[in-house]
């Protein structure tokens, strides 16, 4: 453990700390929160603070509405990016019901009971995410646009890349919150970027993904610009992705490595790869859970559309990056930012569980680029498509009773229910697309 309440009480006083953020996520990935003052700080740390959890997505329920949040004393820290005299520290909580048990819809929870399975059988599981944003003007409202200046590309410098100094600022930003920031660069579209931390174990690491978002969106506010983490935001260029990089430790050791195999890989890595593509279509709603989540997942932009693996093409769903040893890790390259990551990485370590569990293998790698295939090449080799929109997506997701399983029932209906009224909204709409290509031509 890092702090006591006691150590927690004294940094607070020792650092003026004015304030103190309680954040908890709802179920749809909102980083939310409620700020107390130092003098409530001893009741928060006793987890007697209280709050209406009726008007929160996903917990939405009368009988739900008074709920208790329980900090977890590993996560406090000071924000940097708020005043220095009457400073602001965050704890992020876990969310329990009034009868003292965990509430079953807290997507930490929904992490933390899977996370327990893995410890059950001895593995920690590791993740490391690559979040790419993109860095907008705002208008004379200050409300985002998708406009930019700039016309970078992939690992431009400055004048062409106009986003360097807000980068540079979120990653002194990030460090003064503890991230060890491995790299960081313009990606491929104008005015987007990519920020890289280091892996830590999964609860850490979707943790650290929420206070990400906030630090990258309040930072590039300060040098006014929207930072927006929306999967395609723009027709025509690479949309956002979150890779995501994982691994099972056992007893400190890598397990996905095993030097006599030829491609370096073990028996349980293998598995885990098989255990996700199985299970992909089914999850899908989770790691790419909004209806523009599947405008980037075309073909073009480098971002997946085929359930395929490979340890040397980038092109398929998941691939195995060169590193072996401690770095041995399978990359899966679908999520996106707007996906809830305590539930993505819930649902990801249980399938990779699940095919190692199974004992399962899985298919042929493939060696060439999957798009260069024919439609009947693809599918003697076996190889499926992601789903093509939300609805698809949820429609796999209501058939699986083993995302029932991770989610709980109760979490799961609400999901679905949720996501299923946002296709509805969705399909229902008239687009400016479609008044461009029919209304003058019907
Ligand atoms: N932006 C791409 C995507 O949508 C990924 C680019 C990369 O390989 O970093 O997934
Ligand atoms: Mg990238
Ligand atoms: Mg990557």
């Amino acid at each position: 453990m890092r702090y006591t309440k006691q150590e927690i009480i004294k940094i607070a006083d020792e650092e003026d700390v004015e304030f103190i953020r309680l954040q908890f996520t709802d179920l749809f990935g909102t980083l939310k929160n409620v700020a107390i003052t130092r003098s409530q700080l001893e009741k928060a740390l006793d987890n007697k603070c209280m709050f209406d959890g009726s008007s929160i997505e996903g917990f939405a329920r009368i009988e739900e509405s008074d709920m208790y949040l329980y900090p977890d004393l590993d996560t406090f820290e000071i924000l940097p990016f708020r005043p220095h005299q009457g400073k602001v520290a965050r704890l992020i909580c876990d969310v329990y019901k009034t009868d003292g048990t965990p509430y079953e819809s807290d997507p930490r929870y929904v992490l933390k009971k899977v996370l327990k399975e893995a410890e059950d059988m001895g593995y920690t599981f590791n993740v490391g995410p690559e979040c790419e944003f993109f860095l907008f003007h705002t208008d004379d409202n200050g409300c985002p646009t998708t406009i930019t200046h700039e016309n970078a590309s992939y690992f431009d410098l400055a004048p062409t890349d106009l986003g360097e100094n807000a980068r540079r600022d979120m990653v002194l930003n990030l460090e003064d919150l503890g991230f060890e920031i491995e790299a960081s660069h313009h990606e491929v579209a104008p005015a987007q970027h990519e920020i890289d931390f280091k892996y830590d174990e999964a609860l850490k690491t979707a943790d650290n993904i929420m206070t990400f978002k906030l630090t990258v969106k309040t930072i590039a506010k300060r040098h006014g610009l929207y930072a927006s983490f929306m999967p395609k935001p723009k027709y025509g260029v690479c949309g956002s992705g979150m890779h995501t990089n994982m691994s099972l430790f056992k007893e400190g050791k890598n397990i996905f490595a095993d030097e006599n195999d030829e491609r370096g890989l073990s028996k349980e890595a293998y598995s885990f790869i098989a255990g996700i593509m199985e299970h992909m279509r089914s999850i899908s709603a989770i790691t790419n859970p909004i209806v523009n989540s599947y405008k980037r997942l075309v073909p073009g932009y480098e971002a997946p559309t085929y359930i395929a693996w490979s340890a040397t093409n980038r092109s398929p769903l998941v691939r195995v990056p060169a590193a072996r040893g401690v770095g041995t890790r399978v990359e899966l390259r679908c999520p996106d930012c707007a996906a809830n990551p305590y539930l993505t990485l819930a649902v990801c370590l249980a399938a990779g569980l699940d095919g190692i569990k199974r004992g399962l293998v899985p298919k042929e790698s493939v060696q060439q680029d999957i798009y260069s295939m024919t439609s009947k090449e693809r599918d003697e080799a076996g190889i499926e498509n992601l789903p093509k929109n939300l609805y698809e997506a949820v429609k796999e997701m209501k058939k699986s009773s083993f995302v029932k399983d991770v989610l709980g029932k109760e979490t799961f209906d609400k999901y679905v229910y949720a996501k299923e009224s946002e296709w509805m909204e969705y399909t229902s709409q008239v687009t400016d697309w479609e008044i461009n290509k029919y209304l003058d031509r019907i």
